[in-house]
């Protein structure tokens, strides 16, 4: 398990990466996340070009693709070391959702795709955004939905409603996830993923979802999409006609690991800031914080879970490089809900030891309370994930237990 944790090819590179983090990214956070997107986006910019020339950009990537190459365990390292910002995968190139549409047109994409949608999001030129999850259907259920794509000659004419579409605001195309194959005796043969890109006629953008109060804007926004007779091309098919939830599962395997280690990230800078805080906030001179008993059990406690949720991550990430996504389901359900929770606990713990600082934006932490809130829900709630691994454990009882 602990040689989870070094990889040769990460020594130099890790304190690299967080050198960069410390002293590129971290300084400008509090001013830049109070800003528009497009603001944002402009001083990335000249960040982006100095990521692109310490040779860091798209650390994700396959050598196929003129990537580093990293195995998942090493992917998984990067990817807490750019988590502990709000802007660190951002700047890397890294970012959801694009990191898992990049994975899919990379493995599914013909060739006229890898050339229109990969390259451009490979360069950072554009952005992407997946619309699969509907207001009016639960979301828990990924059969059960009801826009629908219907072939017309050499087109798919699009209708429904979506929502939670994350970053589809200002992004070049979606990938949308419709029923092609109402017929089709399996449930799970009936849905498709099309490329829509978001300047088809019919492709209505209603309005970014407020969450706890924030509209968003761009890459850092869920907006809610009306398909109006979208008509597209046959060719903007990806992969074979219900094939949809073959490839959702292929595009999510490895991005909970990659969401699970940003968690991580996010978990670790907290502490760090709840411990810089608890050693130096004084409640009465020369008496901090951190000399009280409940502040050093909200320390222990986060570090305990912390580490736990770091080499269970690690784990699932190498049972998955060593079995595949299908072999790794039970660690995957596992680490889902866990590290979600982990990072919740600790954010909070963070907040409360800032006392109102913690609520301010003057630190990343509320801004994590409030949009990694989500993180329980996303990529599959931690309800469902909990059933799934209990459902998996009941079966070595003889208890089989019967989806819905
Ligand atoms: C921040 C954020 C970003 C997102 N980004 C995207 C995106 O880019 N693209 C996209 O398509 N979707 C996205 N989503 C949507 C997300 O995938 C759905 O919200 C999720 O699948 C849950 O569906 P739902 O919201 O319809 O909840 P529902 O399915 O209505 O479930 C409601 C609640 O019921 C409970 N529940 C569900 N199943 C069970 C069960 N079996 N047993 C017990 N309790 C259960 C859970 O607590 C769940 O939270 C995003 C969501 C969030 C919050």
């Amino acid at each position: 398990m602990f040689d989870l944790l070094s990889s040769k090819k990460l020594i130099n590179l890790l304190p690299k990466i967080q050198n960069f983090m410390e002293e590129e990214i971290f300084p400008i956070e509090k001013e830049v996340m109070k800003m528009p997107f497009k603001e944002v986006e402009k001083i990335l910019r000249s960040k982006k070009e100095k990521v692109q020339d310490l040779g860091l950009w798209n650390p994700y990537l396959s050598q196929e693709f003129g990537g580093p190459g990293f195995t998942l365990t090493e992917v998984a390292r990067i990817g807490e070391v750019l988590g502990q910002s709000p802007l660190g995968h951002f700047t890397f190139n890294c970012q959801a959702p694009d990191a898992g549409n990049i994975e899919l047109l990379m493995h599914f994409g013909s060739d006229d795709m890898k050339q229109k949608y990969l390259k451009p999001l490979l360069d950072g030129e554009i952005r992407s955004c997946f619309s699969m999850t509907e207001p009016h259907f639960a979301g828990s259920n990924p059969i059960y939905m009801g826009l629908t794509a219907v072939k017309e000659g050499d087109e798919y004419v699009i209708n429904g409603h979506k929502w939670f579409t994350s970053s589809a605001d200002g992004a070049a195309f979606a990938i949308v996830m419709a029923i092609t194959n109402p017929e089709a005796e399996s449930p799970y043969a009936r849905a498709s993923m099309i490329i829509v890109p978001t300047d088809t006629q019919g492709f209505n953008l209603i309005r970014n979802v407020p969450v706890m109060g924030h509209a968003g804007e761009g890459w850092h926004s869920h907006s809610e999409i009306i398909y109006d007779n979208v008509r597209v091309p046959t060719s903007n098919l990806i992969g074979m006609e219900g094939s949809g939830f073959l490839l959702a599962q292929e595009r999510l395997g490895p991005g909970r690991i990659h969401h699970c280690m940003r968690w991580i990230g996010i978990a670790e800078r907290s502490f760090d800031l709840m411990c810089k805080r608890a050693a130096t906030r004084d409640l009465s001179p020369g008496k901090p914080l951190g000399t009280k008993q409940s502040i050093q059990n909200f320390i222990a406690e986060s570090r305990a879970e912390i580490d736990a949720a770091r080499l269970m991550v690690m784990n699932a990430a190498y049972a998955m490089q060593t079995k595949g996504n299908k072999g790794a389901r039970q660690e995957i359900s596992t680490i889902k809900f866990f590290t979600a929770e982990v990072m919740h606990r600790v954010v909070n713990r963070a907040i409360q030891t800032h006392g109102a600082l913690g609520i301010t934006d003057d630190t990343p932490l509320a801004f994590w309370y409030r949009e990694e809130r989500g993180a329980s829900i996303y990529d599959g709630t931690n309800e469902t994930h909990k059933a799934a691994l209990a459902k998996r454990i009941l079966r070595k009882y003889d208890l089989k237990i019967r989806n819905n």
